[in-house]
């Protein structure tokens, strides 16, 4: 639809307003809502806002900005406030100079979408979003507390839980997202939603309103749904693996049927980018304190710089299907990253990995969990960062990061994951607690 077309069908469909969507640094979502008599000066002009009070936006100074909706992503909302009809509209980030805002995320995952095209490609990704579904205590907040002992693929007997996974698909699918599974996982109370791959930025964004549709339908049923990346020690945490594949036309460029394994150079090569720089993406990829909790041995999350042709315990596995589906799982993300901008580093990295001709090592078949630390030196198996004070170290010297966010969010996202590190250190837990306590 273009914008006449919308502007007609809003006004068909009597829908009252509109929600217009753009992401913080941190991905979270953020909107304001307009009435529908506003949409076409919306479209013409942009909506004006206060970017200073945006997370990693606009100094107070500089604070006008600008919102342009993209007319691709309208949606009518999957609910409403007393029959009241809401659309929501996803926009760009425009500066009083009509110019894009260097920090708004979705143009930082703009810009990768176009250096692919310069090199003749097309980006696809397709993320498998884990999550728990918990309980909520008075204030509203989720407890750390099952809601059942379900694990991988259980079917629960016909309970909230299941209804509300089916319920989000069926108001995603009305969205123009088609959800292609939801299942129990293999923790207690863990589930997990898979949807249609798709060019990444579009990707990006159904990423954002499957976050939204889940969190607003489990308050519905009374629950929330967290995307902490490991909300119990011991058992599975929540990942945000990373399916990637690159097209020209209709052709799947990973995909070569002369070769031993399908696997073309140029799949070989971005993987071999994505290996190079996966130290220093892993703060984008992975941006909080508790990520790291996640990525231990153990638990199905990568801890070991590798890939493989079937193993789980390495970064990147290839998943047996060949031919259009040719493609790689990146494991490492969780579902606290910021997709436009985790996309847009993952992207990077292996784009430059076809520039700069890196041949990966060989594929490691056998577990890396049981590895010995001198087997994993010959192979020369590196790890991912340990913690966000690492991570925070790795992507600071990267100029692949520097130069895919742009100055304006690294140097934001540099100083809020110090402060979080910080507070961090400076926290007294449990487990200290435990552990001193009696000395
Ligand atoms: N939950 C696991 C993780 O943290 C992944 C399990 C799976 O392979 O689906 O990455
Ligand atoms: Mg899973
Ligand atoms: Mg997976």
């Amino acid at each position: 639809m273009d914008y006449k077309d919308i502007l007609s069908y809003v006004k068909e469909e009597k829908i009252l307003f509109i929600r217009l969507q753009f992401s913080d640094i941190n991905g979270n979502l953020k909107n304001v809502e307009i009435p529908s008599q506003e949409l076409e000066r919306a479209f013409e002009r942009g909506i004006m806002f206060d970017g200073s009070s945006i997370e990693g936006f606009a100094r107070i100074e500089e604070s006008d900005m600008y919102l342009r909706p993209d007319p691709n992503t309208f949606a009518v909302l999957p609910w409403s406030t007393d029959g009241m009809k809401s659309a929501r509209l996803i926009c760009d980030v425009y500066t009083p100079a009509d110019e894009p805002f260097e920090g708004d995320p979705r143009y930082r995952l703009k810009l990768i979408v176009e250096k692919a095209r310069k090199m003749g490609f097309e980006p696809y990704a397709g993320p498998e979003l884990e999550f728990f579904i918990l309980p909520r205590d008075e204030k509203g907040y989720p407890k750390a507390e099952f809601l059942d002992k379900g694990s991988y693929f259980d079917l629960l007997p016909l309970n909230e839980v299941e209804s509300l996974r089916s319920e989000a698909a069926v108001a995603l699918r009305t969205m123009g997202i088609n959800v292609e599974a939801t299942h129990h996982e293999v923790s207690p109370s863990q589930h997990e939603l898979d949807f249609r791959y798709g060019p990444v930025l579009v990707t990006a964004d159904n990423v954002q309103t499957v976050k939204l549709v889940l969190k607003t339908i489990a308050v519905k049923h009374n629950l929330r749904v967290t995307f902490m990346p490991k909300p119990f020690f011991g058992i599975n945490g929540s990942g945000m693996h990373t399916h990637m594949s690159l097209f020209k036309g209709d052709e799947n460029v990973f995909y070569d049927p002369n070769s031993s394994d399908g696997l073309s150079q140029t799949m070989k090569y971005f993987i071999g980018g994505l290996l190079k720089y996966a130290r220093q993406i892993t703060l984008v990829t992975n941006p909080t304190v508790n990520s790291y909790k996640r990525l231990v041995p153990g638990y199905e999350a990568p801890v070991n710089i590798a890939w493989s042709k079937a193993n789980r315990t390495a970064l990147i596995r290839i998943p047996a299907a060949r031919g259009k589906s040719t493609r790689l799982e990146y494991r490492a993300p969780d579902p606290t990253c910021n997709a436009y901008l985790a996309f847009a580093v993952l992207f990077a990295a292996g784009l430059k990995g076809i520039e700069e001709k890196i041949e990966p090592p060989a594929p490691i078949e056998e577990n890396i969990y049981h590895m010995s630390e001198e087997r994993k030196s010959l192979f020369k198996i590196d790890s991912l960062p340990g913690s966000l004070r690492e991570a925070i170290e790795e992507a600071r010297n990267s100029e692949l990061v520097k130069e895919v966010l742009g100055d304006h969010i690294f140097k934001k996202l540099i100083d809020l994951k110090r402060r979080e590190w910080r507070d961090f250190s400076i926290a007294v837990t449990d487990w200290e607690r435990e552990k001193y306590l009696n000395c």
